[in-house]
């Protein structure tokens, strides 16, 4: 039995005003973190004060993180300054980051093995774009994505990882994938986890779903035997529709 998990990408939104409000807002409503895992990926500059304010069944997560500890890295944020935050989660491989600032997969491997390395919990995005799709190439894509970004990456580690299928066309744009093909994708991450490592870790590992998920089509995509959660972006920055996605997580 695989727990749900929904991850909210707050993306570069929010005043630190805002993002108090909104864990004000739904810290006491959350279900048990015995039954969900509920994880707010926020700007680094929040990240304190709402780990200061998490309520019991809440846990807070970075949108990125160089892979070096300290460094000539100016804008960056290390693995050591989040973990000693006590930030539990970091995205990593974020469509965003691939496309606008030039993230390749051998980057997002280093990224991967150093979260890890610092006890963080990597959420790792992979996904086609709208061309790849249309080239019929969506498994092959995903499949690369996900060997490169494992690549040294063992067995004992791979379990604190946590994989998102995000199709690129279907972020932020309104369009999402049908329940069947996001399905059928989780369905191929988790068939090269049982090639990459065995059987046992891909039926252990949550695979989530990303892409304009919302709350009136939140069910449908959960219901699917492979998908594990969400991983959700606009849809998540009004409390009231983030919690709804929570509870359709149950
Ligand atoms: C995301 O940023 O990971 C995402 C899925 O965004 P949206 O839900 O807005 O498509």
């Amino acid at each position: 039995m695989r727990k749900p998990m929904m991850v909210a990408n707050w993306k570069m939104n929010k005043t630190r005003d805002e993002a108090l409000a909104f864990i004000y807002a739904i810290n006491e409503s959350l279900p048990s973190c015995d039954v969900v895992d509920t994880v707010i990926c926020a700007p680094a500059i929040l990240l304190r004060d709402l780990v200061k304010r998490q309520g019991d069944n809440l846990r807070i997560g970075a949108q990125n993180m160089h892979y070096e500890e300290f460094g000539a890295y100016t804008g960056e944020i290390s693995p050591v300054m989040l973990h000693t935050t006590s930030v539990e989660y970091v995205i990593v491989g974020h469509s965003e980051r691939r496309s606008l600032f030039g993230e390749t997969d051998e980057f997002i491997n280093k990224k991967v093995i150093s979260a890890l390395s610092h006890g963080l919990k990597p959420i790792l995005c992979v996904g086609e774009t709208l061309d790849q799709r249309e080239l019929g190439i969506t498994s092959s894509v995903i499949r690369n994505q996900l060997e490169i970004a494992l690549k040294g990456v063992s067995s004992d580690d791979i379990k604190n990882i946590i994989i998102a299928y995000e199709p690129v066309w279907a972020i932020g744009t309104g369009k999402t994938a049908s329940p069947s093909d996001a399905e059928n994708e989780c369905k191929n991450i988790r068939d090269a986890i049982k090639e990459l490592y065995n059987a046992v870790t891909a039926d252990e590992i949550r695979v989530l779903y990303g892409g304009s998920m919302k709350p009136a089509n939140a069910k449908e995509l959960l219901s699917c035997p492979n998908i594990d959660g969400g991983l959700v972006g606009g849809a998540s920055l009004d409390p009231t529709s983030f919690l709804e996605l929570v509870k359709c997580c149950l």
